[in-house]
């Protein structure tokens, strides 16, 4: 647990959340600043900061609890689609420093959406993807 991480405060229950599950692993409840109706985080009891600092148990019970929600929004709120997101440190606008998954529900028009880079409009040559490709393989 954390004393400055808004998420242990909740966990404690020295903060108020709307939750929708709980289980011995991971809570979920509403985004307090919602993207779309029905944005839930799925978050783990134990406080750590990144994906890589959560062991493979909670990572996966988190990822399970975030698909089943997922099919829960599309069922009760009538979401046409869903995003899964996880914003994995600051440069990946990580906000809150406690890992965690969001499930955006995705509705027809509701302004949600990606920007991508200039170079997105010149892909990589097959030499640089197997230059990335190789360093990636070397390490897994
Ligand atoms: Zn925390």
């Amino acid at each position: 647990m954390s004393d400055q991480c808004i998420f242990c405060e909740i966990l404690n229950g020295n903060s108020p959340a709307s939750f929708v599950y709980q289980d011995d692993t991971v809570v979920a409840f509403l985004d307090i600043q919602p993207i779309t109706q029905g944005h839930v985080l799925v978050v783990p009891r134990e406080h750590a900061t990144l994906m890589s600092n959560v062991n493979e148990t909670v990572a996966m019970r988190s990822f399970r609890v975030a698909r089943m929600l997922s099919s829960v929004v599309r069922g009760t709120l009538g979401a046409t689609g869903v995003n899964l997101f996880v914003a994995d440190g600051e440069s990946a606008f990580q906000d809150v420093p406690h890992f965690h998954v969001h499930v955006i529900p995705r509705y027809p028009n509701d302004g949600f959406g990606l920007t991508f880079p200039d170079r997105y409009a010149q892909p990589p040559s097959r030499a640089e993807l197997e230059a990335i490709a190789d360093a990636i393989r070397a390490a897994v």
